[in-house]
């Protein structure tokens, strides 16, 4: 704990003991009250600003620290000012003071709490950031809850301090008038616990929880609307219909036909989609070749006076081809088919929320279905830059045609994609320019992963351009020509071919998304709900269509959510569970990452402790002339617990698994630690790297008492 929050505790610590200490409690008793009210009556007569001003600090205070007594003090008010003034003033007391605990709350604990429990946080804070007002006005309204926990249990969500004070001072409104009026009768009371009658605590708790309800019940009917300008029709021939059979698509059929529903696939271009097509398996099939050469230009590092490789690109494409033929049964029509799915390779096009058209080689069909799941990819985003589209641009999308090596390549885009294709085409011959507008590839990772991939980059040859920002694309005497802004400068880079990879936009067109009104995110991805839908509760999305990852496997595991919230989703819907996301960038050395780096925690304020292991002491590493990259682990200060990993280095991709594991299941280092690992493997790095915490956090005194135990054992 910082120690401004240790300060500020222990000044609320030590007022509330004085609080105690002296007996204050027994001036806020209803006798003391009845006892000194004509008393306190007549200092108000005499001073009436001040008797306020003095009320109002005791009741702030009373509430800030939250102490008892507030109730007390509320009779109080009614008593001393009447109704009207009683009213006004509690009620801004009261709301000053519940503002204050919940600062205090926020300001001493919320950073804990958040360190310890940020993935359960997070889904917490969603349904705040949502409907906390909703939650705030129920609590306040429903007496049972003690106030002073309301406040300092709010102060740990990320409920803004705007909404708590405003929803708090209308909501205590109708409590407070309640013990005000009692208090303008005041000789009349005998017990505090008598002023709230059952049926008065009744109505209060029906005036709380009819705002939720409303809400409840004004989304159901939203949900309703979508539907009135379409007819549902009385059957349908489909439990479900897939739009798009990639990752997402395959694998909701694949749960579908699994549980017995009737599910069709439809899918207009290739079975598996981007992934298999167009990119994880073409792409790592040419950075498999690319890295074999390079192994042959580093010969020498293995013991090898000369090697050279004499290859064609066009077989290099054509091993790529064949990798896909291998893996394509995986996918297949037949594969599917023999699951239960019924595909048909044709158009879909959603027409209303129950039917889809379908257009095929034979001609045009309607089907209807309880459910849709809309898994529609992506494609390469060209951005309309002056001039790119008279240079013929190439893109992930149809590079696996070439069949001649570009000799000076350009690629846009310093992201997973443009870092992949950028080393593989260096690797192959190419003479590549790599453009990027930010001040470093690999822009999500931190700092010194980027620098370790840029390095190795330039050593390989590759033109590295950070902070370019493409302008325009000119032809100057035959020659193809991008002008790029760089600090302020123009700057000209001559090439033969040119690679757009800054990212991918979701395909939300022309087939229905529009003419229903399917709601888009701002980041012009269908939008869906933590249950994958969208707001048509019986149409869902996943994979690269609905984002926010654009992976195979996250395509795959939402797809497992959509496919059972779709089915089953009348009696039980699960919610996309996204704490544990890991993912890899191919390039050599590979990148790995599940949960934080050091960048996500500092910009969410999460604090962590970290560890690093170099691979270059590891002796598997070493033996494979691969001893470069590191395992950078993130973990609660003072705990075990993992936060976040990554790794750079050989094989990065499959090390990370270990802590995707212990991660999804609670495994802290010290388990890690304790985990047999086979000798000499590159999985070693993980226990070094759990071995490097452990040394961190010896027992430092424990250790020079055995030390001076074993003095003493010896003699
Ligand atoms: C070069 C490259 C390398 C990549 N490498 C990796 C990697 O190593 N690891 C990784 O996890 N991810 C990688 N990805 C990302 C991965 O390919 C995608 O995240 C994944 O394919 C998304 O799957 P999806 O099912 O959402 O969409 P897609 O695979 O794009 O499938 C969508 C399908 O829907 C079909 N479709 C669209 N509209 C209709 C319609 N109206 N009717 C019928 N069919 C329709 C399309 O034809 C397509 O087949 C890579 C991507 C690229 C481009």
């Amino acid at each position: 704990m910082k120690s401004s929050r240790v300060l500020l505790l222990l000044f609320i610590v030590i007022l509330i003991a004085l609080f105690f200490i002296f007996d204050l409690r027994q001036y806020l008793s209803l006798e003391m009250l009845k006892a000194q009210q004509e008393t306190i009556e007549s200092y108000r007569n005499g001073h009436p600003v001040l008797t306020i001003i003095i009320f109002m600090l005791v009741y702030i205070a009373v509430t800030g620290l939250s102490l008892p007594g507030a109730t007390l003090l509320t009779l109080a008010g009614g008593a001393v000012f009447g109704l009207l003034w009683g009213t006004v003033i509690v009620s801004f007391a009261s709301t000053i003071g519940a503002t204050l605990a919940f600062l205090g709350a926020r300001f001493l604990f919320r950073e804990s709490i958040k360190s310890r429990f940020s993935s359960r946080l997070q889904a917490i804070d969603e349904g705040i950031e949502r409907d906390g007002g909703f939650y705030l006005f129920t609590l306040r309204l429903v007496p049972v809850f003690p106030f002073f926990m309301i406040n300092m249990a709010m102060g740990l969500t990320t409920l803004k301090v705007k909404t708590f004070y405003w929803v708090s001072q209308v909501g205590m409104l109708a409590g407070t008038i309640v013990y005000i009026n009692a208090g303008t009768q005041l000789a009349k009371i005998e017990s505090l616990s008598g002023i709230l009658s059952p049926v008065l605590i009744a109505s209060f708790v029906l005036l709380g929880v009819f705002p939720m309800i409303a809400k409840k019940m004004v989304s159901a009917i939203q949900a309703k609307k979508v539907y009135k300008k379409w007819n549902k029709p009385k059957n349908f021939d489909n439990n479900l219909i897939v739009i798009g059979a990639g990752a997402g698509g395959l694998v909701t059929s694949y749960i579908a036909a699994a549980v017995k529903a009737k599910v069709t696939l439809v899918e207009k271009n290739k079975m598996g989609g981007d992934c298999l097509n167009t990119g994880c398996v073409p792409s790592k099939a040419l950075i498999r070749s690319a890295k074999w050469l390079s192994h042959v230009k580093r010969c020498q590092e293995f013991g090898i006076k000369q090697a050279t490789a004499d290859f064609d690109f066009a077989d290099v494409m054509e091993r790529v081809q064949a990798v896909i033929k291998r893996v394509e049964p995986h996918d297949s029509i037949e594969r599917y088919t023999e699951l239960g799915v019924d595909i048909v390779v044709g158009e879909a096009k959603i027409i209303s929320p129950w039917e889809v058209q379908v257009l095929t080689s034979e001609g045009s069909e309607i089907l209807s279905t309880r459910s849709i799941v809309i898994a529609a990819g992506a494609r390469p985003f060209v951005p309309p830059i002056p001039g790119l589209d008279k240079v013929a641009p190439l893109t992930s999308d149809n590079i696996w045609k070439l069949k001649e090596l570009p000799k000076r390549l350009l690629i846009l885009g310093g992201g997973p994609i443009g870092c992949e294709l950028t080393q593989s085409f260096a690797r192959l011959g190419s003479l590549v320019t790599q453009v990027e507008m930010l001040p470093r590839i690999m822009i999500r990772e931190d700092p010194e992963v980027s620098e370790t991939v840029m390095s190795r980059f330039i050593q390989e040859g590759v033109d590295l351009r950070v902070e370019h920002t493409a302008k325009e694309f000119i032809i100057e005497e035959g020659e193809k020509i991008m002008i790029a802004e760089y600090q302020g400068q123009s700057v000209k880079i001559a090439f033969d071919q040119v690679i757009v990879a800054i990212g991918r936009a979701a395909n939300i067109k022309g087939y229905g998304v529009e003419e229903l009104n399917i709601t888009l995110s701002p980041r012009k991805t269908i939008e869906t709900n933590a249950f994958q839908e969208t707001n048509y509760p019986n149409i869902y999305a996943c994979g690269d269509v609905a984002g926010p990852y654009q992976f195979t496997h996250t395509a795959a595991h939402q797809a497992w959510y959509a496919a059972v919230n779709a089915l089953f989703g009348q009696f039980k819907k699960f919610r996309t569970d996204y704490s544990v996301i890991p993912w890899s960038t191919f390039t050599d050395p590979e990148v790995a990452r599940v949960g934080l780096n050091e960048e996500d925690a500092k910009q969410q304020k999460i604090p962590y402790e970290v560890v690093s292991y170099g691979i270059d002491d590891l002796d598997r590493a070493i033996a494979d002339s691969e001893a470069h990259g590191f395992v950078k682990v993130l973990t609660q200060p003072g705990k075990d617990k993992i936060l976040g990993v990554t790794i750079v280095g050989e094989h990065a991709g499959d090390l990370i698994a270990e802590f995707v594991l212990a991660m999804k299941h609670g495994l802290g280092l010290n388990k890690i630690l304790g985990t047999i690992h086979i000798y000499p493997t590159l999985a070693e790095a993980n226990k070094y790297a759990a071995g490097v915490w452990k040394r961190k956090h010896a027992p430092e005194r424990l250790l020079a008492w055995l030390a001076r135990y074993h003095t003493w054992r010896r003699g």
